[in-house]
């Protein structure tokens, strides 16, 4: 199964992939901002690719850079946000929900995600089990489909688990009935192994299967 969502072009992209591993990694061992020019010297595929990629995503609102140190890439922050996770014991921040099961779906990790339903605001527990979610099968999560040139701040809002199909369809007719998609637990995870497919050391492999 193949999920046609990518605001964060995973697939298709011209950025240097050897790069996002490195930052991702790093920030997701250090649990803590990293200076950027450290990151990008240091990065496997030599330092003008790195910067290049670094500035695309900053720009693509795919990074996020704080006092000239990364606290966030791809969907992973080291600063509080609504999407919370114990990843293999690092407590870890998300920017959606889709984030917070897909990664630790891409990682084949364990994890303990809390998030927050936007029409009720229960409080939504999912527990991951190397990589695989252990979810409530009425939870669904909303993925708008509308382009968007700005992912953290112009995709990310919109992507939340809710509760059940009923606080879904309350909150998009709130809204004017908002054009997207629908996903259980599962697929959620399966998008998470697409998304974040490059963080695999056998990534260029494959990419071109
Ligand atoms: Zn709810």
């Amino acid at each position: 199964m193949t999920i046609e969502i990518d605001p964060l072009e995973t697939q298709h992209s011209d950025l240097d992939d050897s790069f996002r591993r490195h930052g991702f990694e790093r920030l997701r061992a250090a649990g803590a901002p990293i200076p950027a020019a450290e990151l990008v010297a240091t990065s496997p595929g030599g330092i003008e690719s790195a910067q290049r990629t670094l500035d695309t995503l900053v720009q693509r609102g795919m990074a996020i850079l704080e006092t000239e140190k990364l606290v966030a890439i791809d969907g992973l922050s080291v600063i509080p946000r609504q999407h919370r996770m114990l990843l293999s014991g690092r407590r870890l921040f998300t920017w959606c929900a889709a984030d917070a099961v897909g990664i630790p779906a891409a990682l084949g990790s364990d994890a303990e995600v809390k998030t927050v339903c936007p029409h009720c605001s229960a409080e939504i527990e999912i527990t991951i089990h190397a990589g695989v979610p252990r979810a409530d099968e009425e939870l669904v999560l909303w993925l708008p489909t509308s382009s968007c040139s700005h992912v953290v701040t112009q995709f990310c809002p919109d992507v939340n688990f809710f509760c059940n199909r009923e606080h879904l369809d309350a909150w998009r007719s709130q809204r004017g009935e908002p054009e997207g998609r629908s996903l259980n637990a599962d697929e959620a995870a399966q998008l998470g192994r697409q998304w974040w497919a490059y963080l695999s050391p056998r990534w260029p492999e494959v990419q071109s299967r």
